[in-house]
Parts: structure tokens; sequence; C-alpha cells
């Protein structure tokens, strides 16, 4: 009765691709009717991504904090680039800072 264990399906997996990128866009877009709160929004995302071991693109990455799971804004966060390539980004909520290695070579 059991079902096959292990892996999951291509097509659970690409579902839940397809949800935290729609998650994400509902983050993105400025839509004052959204009915959900961008922390719940992010908390869904890390949650469908960890069950189906989904990683987020680095682009999709910096739009939030992982520690306290605000979304980034002008007033929340500050960015930066260093001169060997490396963006360092400081979550103004929490103190967190994350440095990400973007490939400009590509
Ligand atoms: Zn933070």
């Amino acid at each position: 009765m059991s079902r096959r264990r292990g892996r999951r399906s291509k097509v659970q997996e690409r579902l839940a691709r397809c949800r935290i990128d729609k998650l994400l866009l509902l983050l993105d877009s400025k839509n004052p009717t959204a009915q959900i709160s961008p922390k719940k929004c992010i908390n869904f995302v890390k949650l469908i991504g960890k069950r189906y071991n989904q990683r987020l693109s680095s682009s999709q990455k910096i739009k939030f904090c992982r520690k306290c799971n605000s979304k980034y804004n002008s007033n929340n966060s500050r960015f930066r680039l260093s001169k060997n390539g490396w963006r360092v980004i400081s979550c103004l909520d929490c103190g967190a800072i994350y440095r990400f290695k973007f490939n400009l070579n590509l």
C-alpha cells in the first residue's frame, strides 16, 4: 500500500517551483488588495522550498531577509557592491548581513 519513497516526482517539484515564483511575484507587486502579508508570503516560500528542495535563484534570494522574513525595501536594507564582485546586503531590521557572489563574467 505504501507509496514510492525517496525523490518527489517531477510534477510535484514543478508545482512547488511554480508556487514559489507566484508568491515572490505577489511579494513584488504593490497590490494593496493582496490578502497576504509579506512576512507570511516569505514564510510560505521558505516552507515550500525546504519541503521540495527547491533552491531560490540568486535574484530571488535578495528580495528578503532570511533571518527575520522582512521584505527588503529602501528603508530596511542596505545594498553594497564590493570591488571583488560580492554583493553585500545588510538587513537594518535585524542586523543580518548576507553576501552574494555574482558571476559578472556571464
Ligand atoms: Zn532581517
